[in-house]
C-alpha cells in the first residue's frame, strides 16, 4: 500500500509502508499518544490532562506545561502501546504536533518523537494542530463527503474553512479576537467557576434561563464570516459589576445560559451561512467547544431542518488528542507527501500549512514563526 518517499535522509527514515502509526500531541495541556491500526482505526487513544496542575491558576501556565509533559510523555505513550497490543517495532510511522501551541510544550512532544522515529527508524510526520483537529471529522466519520465547511472551534481557535476533495482547506473566516472556548473560559473565571470553564458554563447553563439576561450578539455585516467574542465577555463583566455580591446560584445558571446561548447563535449562524454561501451541504464542527451540548443540539437541530449533513465526533474526539493528530499524519503519508526527521516547532497560528501540499488563506495570512530544534 501507501509509499512515501522522504527525500535525502537516512535511508532507514526514507519508505512509509501501510502499518500502525504513533500519533503523539503535547501543544497545550493534555499529554497525548494514539495508535491508529493497519486500516486507520483507533486501536488506542490515551490522554492525560494536566487540569490539576493549571486550575489553581485559573488557565494554563506554559512553563508548568512544558514541565508536565516532559514527566508524562513516555508513560502516555508506553500506555498507548501497551493498550493498542503494539510494541514500538511495529509502527511503521509516527506524526507529532508541530504547532500552533506553546513552544515548550510542542518542544516535549517533538524531540521524543523525533528520537523514537530515529531509533526504530522510521518516518516522522509534523501535524498542524488545527489539520487535526479537522482529520476528527473523519475518523469519527471516513464515509463524510467533501466538499464542506468545516468549523474548527477550540480554546485556541474559531476558524471557518470550505476543505475540498483534496483535502486543501480555505480560510473563511476566523475571530478577529478571542476564541470561542476562551470566552468559555474567560466567562466561567468571571462567573468563579474554575477551570477549564467550557465544560462548567456548560452544566450550569442546563439550570438557567438562556433569555434571562440578554448578550451582545457579533454579526458585524449580514454575510460576514468573522467572529468577535471580546465584546460579550466586556458585556458579562459590566453586568456582574452592576449586581449585588454574592450572587445567588439561580443568578450565576442565568448568566451562564445566556453567555453560552450567545457563542452558540453565532457559532451556528455564522456555520450556516459558510454552507450556504459556499452552496454545499455539508458541515462538520470539531474542537473543544463542540463538545458543547447546547451547541450539539441546536446545530442538531438546524442541520436537520436545513438538510444539511453535519459532523459532530464523539465526545473523546473533541478536545485534545493524538488520535486525530494520527489521522491527520497517516492521510498526508498515505498521499505520500514528504516526511522529515528535521522538524521545527512552530508555536504561532499558521494557517498556510493546513494542507501540506496547497497554500490558501483569505485575507488572514500569519506570520510563522519556526524554531530549529
Ligand atoms: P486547544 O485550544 O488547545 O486546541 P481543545 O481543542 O482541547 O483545546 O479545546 C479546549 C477548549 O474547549 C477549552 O476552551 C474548553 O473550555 C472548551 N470546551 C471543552 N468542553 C466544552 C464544553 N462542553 N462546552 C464549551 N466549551 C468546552
Ligand atoms: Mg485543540
Amino acid at each position: 500500500m501507501g509509499i512515501c518517499s522522504v527525500g535525502q535522509e537516512d535511508s532507514r527514515q526514507r519508505l512509509w509502508t501501510s502499518g500502525p502509526v504513533l500519533g503523539i500531541e503535547s501543544s497545550c495541556d493534555e499529554t497525548a499518544a494514539a495508535v491508529l491500526g493497519c486500516d486507520g482505526t483507533v486501536l488506542s487513544n490515551v490522554v492525560s490532562s494536566q487540569q490539576d496542575v493549571h486550575e489553581k491558576f485559573g488557565g494554563v501556565v506554559p512553563e508548568l506545561a512544558a514541565r508536565a509533559h516532559l514527566g508524562t510523555i513516555d508513560r502516555v505513550v508506553t500506555h498507548a502501546l501497551t493498550e493498542a497490543q503494539v510494541t514500538k517495532r511495529d509502527l511503521r510511522a509516527i506524526a507529532v504536533t508541530q504547532g500552533p501551541g506553546l513552544a515548550g510544550a510542542l518542544l516535549v512532544g517533538v524531540n521524543y518523537a523525533k528520537a523514537l522515529s530515529y531509533g526504530l527508524g522510521i518516518p516522522l510526520i509534523g501535524v498542524n494542530h488545527l489539520q487535526g483537529h479537522i482529520a476528527s471529522a473523519w475518523l469519527a466519520d471516513p464515509t463524510f463527503p467533501l466538499p464542506c465547511i468545516v468549523l474548527v472551534v477550540s480554546g485556541g481557535h474559531t476558524h471557518l474553512y470550505r476543505r475540498e476533495t483534496n483535502g486543501e482547506c480555505l480560510l473563511l473566516g476566523r475571530t478577529r479576537d478571542d476564541a470561542a472556548g476562551e470566552a468559555f473560559d474567560k466567562g466561567a473565571q468571571m462567573l468563579g467557576l474554575g477551570y477549564p470553564g467550557g465544560p462548567a458554563i456548560d452544566r450550569l447553563a442546563r439550570a438557567g434561563d438562556p433569555q434571562a439576561v440578554p448578550f451582545p450578539r457579533f454579526h458585524q455585516t449580514r454575510n460576514s464570516l468573522e467572529f468577535s467574542f471580546s465584546g460579550l465577555k466586556t458585556s458579562l463583566l459590566y453586568k456582574l459589576r452592576g449586581m449585588a455580591v454574592p450572587l445567588k446560584p439561580e443568578q450565576i445558571a442565568d448568566l451562564a445560559a445566556g453567555y453560552q446561548e450567545a457563542i452558540v447563535q453565532v457559532l451556528v449562524m455564522k456555520a450556516l451561512s459558510a454552507v450556504k454561501q459556499a452552496k454545499l451541504s455539508a458541515i462538520a464542527v470539531v474542537g473543544g467547544v463542540s463538545a458543547n451540548s447546547r451547541l450539539r443540539a441546536v446545530l442538531s437541530e438546524r442541520a436537520e431542518r436545513e438538510r444539511i449533513q453535519l459532523s459532530l465526533p464523539p465526545m473523546e474526539f473533541c478536545t485534545d488528542n493524538a488520535a486525530m493528530i494520527a489521522s491527520a499524519g497517516r492521510q498526508r503519508l498515505m498521499r505520500g507527501e514528504p516526511c522529515s526527521s528535521d522538524l521545527d516547532i512552530y508555536p504561532m497560528d499558521s494557517s498556510m500549512t493546513l494542507s501540506g501540499s496547497a497554500t490558501i488563506t483569505k485575507g488572514f495570512m500569519e506570520k510563522k514563526e519556526t524554531r530549529h530544534l
